[in-house]
């Protein structure tokens, strides 16, 4: 078959699946951060290096789920209204000083510790202020209300000494609240991974420079430096580099004596302005370098030798589109490996494609598409644009990406297609 060479895919080579990428690199790859110990209200987007186990149950206390009158179930009459002289008043925070006396009800209120009795089982029900009628200091309260009833029952929420938040798990705002609920205030979390990063190439220019004839602005840096900030890693701007070896060896010998991490893009094509391969060559091992995506082929992940370390070096394309399908699917996942975060790879959710598409086997398609909701609930993926892997404009306008696995060879309209939102990302 003819292949047309406007296809920059249709140059042959030992391609690589996606899948078999990322178990390679989980085989030779490890968490290489180490521990440390800093408070919970720092931790958001860290990564736990140990379990959290619950010193004390949530809630600490049983308590009341609502404004109303705590009484002895065994007390109520199942066929007619049963009146109560009210005992005492129990807000929240101020504890009953006595206990609870069988045939009295309690007021009660949200959060309101339920007492023990003077036998030593409390009360078991509440009844909502709203289901009862008052006079004085008796109350009324219907039948019919089931045992148990607006309680909320010491450790129902967290058992003391259950994990309350597992080891590799990043850190959300809600983990947070959990920690505090269970009574930690540290947490061993590791430290976070140093990520060096570069852009290459003669013709990319700092943003905000003027910029020369044939030069393009340095797109690249800002997507991953976001990404990579989203991702918890403490990331250093290298700058770019220039379309010399002898400046890119040296370069990333120097970037790899301080960093767990190097990422760069552009650089890492079979031209021969493409020094990146070679240059992580002569520090070290490039592992391989041919992804089977597309936008993405090429990639490189190698290692850098740096005295008795081994320092990855992830290679990016650097097409803009390319680096955020190569990032989102390997970078993310090498990322979380390396920082020690245990996470499911990205969920993806099934949507019909509003489209039809045209796409050779044997390696995945990447579409950048936008979500309609159809009149039934349906949601249905657009493509946003055009889909080349230099087009930015369209990843911006895009909220995730349409996935295509290698066999599919054809997409009609109507197809249910995966579809991961770039929300995922992060
Ligand atoms: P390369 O892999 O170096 O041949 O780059 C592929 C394409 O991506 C070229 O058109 C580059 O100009 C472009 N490119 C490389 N790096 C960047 C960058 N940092 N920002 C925007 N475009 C880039
Ligand atoms: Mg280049």
């Amino acid at each position: 078959m003819t292949q047309l060479s406007q296809d920059c895919f249709a140059h042959g080579g030992d391609l690589i699946r996606l899948d078999d990428a990322l178990e390679l690199m989980k085989c030779r790859l490890d968490v290489i951060c180490s521990v440390e110990t800093i408070s919970v209200g720092e931790a958001r987007g860290r990564i736990l290096a140990e379990d959290v186990i619950a010193s004390r149950a949530v809630p600490p206390h049983t308590n009341s789920a609502v404004d109303g009158y705590a009484v002895y179930h065994s007390d109520l009459d199942p066929n007619g209204e049963t009146e109560f002289l009210v005992q005492d008043r129990v807000p929240a925070g101020h504890p009953l000083r006595g206990r609870a006396e069988r045939g009295q009800a309690l007021r009660v209120f949200t959060g309101a510790m339920i007492p023990e009795g003077s036998d030593g089982i409390g009360p078991d029900t509440v009844i909502m202020q709203e289901d009862c009628r008052c006079l004085g200091n008796r109350v009324f309260v219907p039948p019919g209300v089931p045992k148990g009833a607006n309680m909320r029952p010491l450790g129902e929420d967290v058992a003391e000494g259950e994990v309350a938040l597992t080891s590799g798990r990043r850190i959300r705002a809600v983990d947070q609240a959990i920690a505090t609920a269970i009574g930690a205030s540290r947490l061993h979390v590791y430290v976070r991974l140093k990520v060096a990063l570069f852009s290459s190439g003669d013709e990319v220019c700092e943003p905000g420079s003027d910029l020369g004839p044939g030069q393009i602005y340095d797109s690249n840096r800002i997507i991953l430096f976001g990404f990579l900030r989203a991702l918890g890693c403490s990331v250093t701007d290298m700058g770019i580099l220039p379309d010399r070896l002898e400046d890119c060896c040296s370069a990333i010998a120097t970037a790899a004596q301080s960093h767990d991490l190097l990422i760069s893009s552009g650089g890492v094509s079979v031209g021969e302005e493409d020094h990146i391969r070679a240059a992580i060559l002569a520090n070290g091992s490039v592992d391989f370098w041919r992804l089977a995506i597309k936008p993405g082929r090429p990639l490189a992940l190698g290692t850098i030798r740096v005295f008795d370390r081994v320092v990855p070096y992830l290679g990016l394309p650097g097409n803009p589109a390319a680096v955020v399908v190569t990032f989102m699917q390997f970078g993310r996942a090498l990322i979380m490996r390396l920082a020690g975060a245990e996470e499911p790879p990205p969920r993806l959710f099934p949507v019909l494609a509003g489209f039809s598409h045209q796409k050779k086997p044997n390696r995945r398609e990447y579409l950048r598409c936008i979500l309609n909701s159809r009149s039934d609930g349906q949601l249905t993926a657009q493509k946003a644009g055009q889909q080349g892997a230099g087009i930015l404009s369209t990843v911006s306008a895009a909220e995730g990406l349409v996935e295509l696995p290698e066999e599919m060879e054809y997409v009609a309209v109507g197809t249910t297609v995966q579809f991961l939102p770039f929300g995922e990302i992060g």
